[in-house]
């Protein structure tokens, strides 16, 4: 009998057919697959004509169809629908799947083949997509070490699988501080804590089998206890803990591990012939230079930094009131600042709940992406991987767009977080295929499910990464969709959040679960203000962070990391009532692996970009304005990865972006 997965498909639109998939089914689809990959990659590299386009890089493209089946079924599952054999499978894949891909990069033979067409390519005749993507390909294989020769080549060998060890005794570290701290909470150490968080407290101190309630350094719980405990010196106790993660000493000490993986990185980009490690890491992305990112984020700190000088005062005045002499503290700050928010915007969550039902608001999601660019959705009736996911037929013009996947509850076998994957990405090589997205979030169940102002934004976010996967138009599947730089990908999601703001959404939408009336004005901008209330905190925190994860990468590498986060800290002028979002022995971002490696920056890059993306459409007379919408289809939810990522923007907005409307945005400089 032929395997489920590798066998042809013949439910609506090619969905995977979850119902005839088991388990036991996965691990041998997957070797089969990666055989006839391998077979396939070996083909192309040993093919005895002259290296073309279409016998190197369009079968590179063609090659793994069987593998994509696999990879995108399984992932979906173990990510949205756990279970301990799919955590197993989990376990067994990942070496597997790194083994296999690094042996395609690393192919000598296919690598030739590639730079014999790169140094050719202006004689072939290429469209700019081909051209596009053979510069993807070429730059794809070098970066990865494939035109290294002896030595060289060990080296890097050597390098990257001491660096991914690293990366993963970081990780572990982090991982064995944060279990193995707690503190323990009596009674009346709980006093004036909220009901959630004395809920979670015992939750966790039932956890860790503790005599009683406690706090834990996760900072879904650690948090909120900063938030509201009045106890100063219980704050302050858990608060060093929380900043000491991977910095206690002992054998989870992360600090000499931070040194070692920026020597090895430097050195890596080195024999790659970049000066340093930002150079390389930027060159595949939108900013380029360290230079330009260094330029954008100082952009932002002076106002932040500014404003968050002002708060403090504020807040230790607050803090003086209550009969503390002394400076703020880091540990005092979210404290005053949650009484501070409550005074001056107090927003009642459980009064907003019954305005934001999921349902209204999925219909508000589409509803935007109808009279943006003209999209309607159809439910779909067929069986997914769980119950509780529904499907929608996406079409415009009566012509089939996409298939979307919404699956939106919490469950037990979910993963946290929220997250948009293409399960089809969109191409036109080797055969036209539309895109199957789906968008994977967390909301609490309920009759009828509501969701929280954050849930909601949550909802759109993820909506925008669909729409850049569904509106793609290109032939490639190695450009589609989300395949886009890593400090461009977040601009359509957080761009489209910008629509649940809209005061006609809201009205139209943002209904009562029992009574129907549209959410009252005065509550709609309560939750307005209340978004940018402690800014200028929250992007120090995170600007100074991104400053010094640049700052290890853009020269030479620091013998003494610690020192140099010091350095940079001083020079800049940190607040002292603010730490660094994450400090550089729990900066698993730019340490547990190479993601965010002097790219931690990107979030804000993006957020600059969102920010002067909607007020083009603002400038143009609306949030629907159609010529803008016309121009962001064209030029930026169509075009994947075919072009660069500044072009694109520059082609929709006619200049680069300023970080005006950013500061405007995060109330950090005037309206
Ligand atoms: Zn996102």
């Amino acid at each position: 009998m032929t395997n489920p997965i590798l066998s042809n498909w013949t439910t609506p639109f090619e969905i995977a057919p979850f119902a005839d998939i088991s388990d036991d089914d996965f691990s041998p689809a997957l070797d089969k697959a990666m055989k006839a990959h391998n077979a396939q990659i070996d083909a192309i590299a040993a093919n005895p004509e002259m290296p073309t386009f279409a016998n190197t890089v369009e079968a590179l493209e063609a090659a793994g169809e069987q593998l994509d089946k696999v990879l995108s079924v399984f992932f979906t599952v173990a990510g949205a629908d756990s279970n301990p054999k799919r955590e197993e499978l989990q376990r067994e894949f990942s070496p597997k799947l790194s083994a296999h891909f690094s042996g395609i990069s690393s192919n000598k033979a296919l690598f030739k083949r590639v730079a014999d067409l790169w140094t050719r390519r202006d004689d072939l005749n290429l469209s700019e997509e081909q051209a596009r993507v053979l510069m993807l390909t070429h730059r794809g294989f070098v970066r990865a070490g494939a035109a290294l020769e002896g030595d060289a080549d060990a080296r890097m060998q050597e390098i990257k699988s001491r660096l991914a060890s690293s990366g993963t005794s970081f990780t572990q570290n982090l991982l064995a501080d944060e279990r193995d701290w707690f503190m323990d909470l009596t009674e009346e150490d709980m006093q004036g804590l909220p009901d959630f968080v004395v809920d979670a407290a015992r939750a966790a101190g039932q956890e860790k089998d503790a005599k009683g309630p406690v706090v834990t350094l996760s900072r879904s719980l650690i948090v909120p206890f900063l938030q509201f405990s009045p106890r100063r010196d219980l704050r302050e106790k858990a608060y060093r803990a929380w900043a000491a993660r991977g910095a206690n000493g002992g054998e989870t000490d992360n600090r000499d591990i931070a040194a070692e993986i920026l020597v090895l990185r430097k050195e890596r980009a080195n024999l790659l012939g970049y000066d340093t490690f930002a150079n390389y890491k930027l060159e595949t992305e939108m900013a380029r230079t360290p230079d330009r990112v260094r330029d954008l984020l100082m952009q932002v700190w002076e106002p932040a930094k500014s404003r968050a000088n002002v708060d403090a005062e504020i807040l230790t005045q607050m803090m003086q009131d209550d009969g503390f002499n002394g400076p703020l503290e880091t540990w005092d700050w979210r404290y005053y600042a949650e009484k501070r928010r409550k005074a001056e915007h107090d927003l009642d969550e459980a009064a907003l709940k019954p305005y934001l039902q999921l349902d209204r608001m999925i219909e508000a999601s589409f509803a935007c992406a109808n009279r943006l660019f003209g999209l309607e959705f159809k439910r779909l009736d067929v069986a997914l991987y769980h119950p509780d996911c529904r499907a929608w037929d996406v079409t415009r013009d009566g012509k089939h767009i996409a298939v979307f996947i919404g699956d939106y509850f919490a469950r037990g076998s979910k993963r946290s977080g929220a997250w948009c994957s293409a399960m089809r990405a969109q191409a036109k090589f080797p055969k036209v295929q539309a895109p199957v997205v789906i968008n994977v979030c967390n909301f609490a169940k309920g009759d009828p499910a509501l969701l929280s102002y954050d849930d909601a934004r949550t909802l759109f976010h993820e909506f925008g990464h669909a729409l850049h996967q569904m509106l793609s138009d290109v032939t490639y599947e190695s450009i589609s969709g989300t395949s886009v730089a890593r400090d461009f990908v977040e601009l359509p999601s957080q761009l489209y959040e910008h629509w649940l703001e809209v005061p006609e959404v809201l009205a139209e939408f943002a209904t009562h679960a029992e009574t129907g009336e549209p959410m009252p004005q005065e509550m709609l901008q309560k939750v307005l203000n209340a978004a940018n209330f402690d800014q200028g905190f929250q992007t120090v925190e995170y600007v100074a962070s991104a400053l010094v994860d640049l700052a290890f990468h853009d020269g030479d590498a620091p013998t003494d990391p610690m020192a140099k986060q010091g350095e940079v800290l001083a020079e800049l002028g940190m607040p002292r009532a603010i730490g660094m979002r994450h400090a550089t022995p729990h900066f698993a971002h730019v340490f547990a692996g190479d993601g965010y490696s002097s790219g931690y920056y990107s979030y804000m890059w993006s957020e600059v970009m969102d920010a002067d993306a909607f007020a083009a459409f603002e400038e143009a007379g609306g949030a629907f304005d159609p010529e803008r919408a016309k121009a962001l289809e064209d030029n930026i939810l169509s075009t994947g990865g075919s072009r660069e990522a500044e072009d694109l923007y520059l082609a929709f907005r006619g200049r680069l972006p300023g970080v005006d409307a950013l500061l405007k945005g995060r109330g950090l400089i005037a309206a």
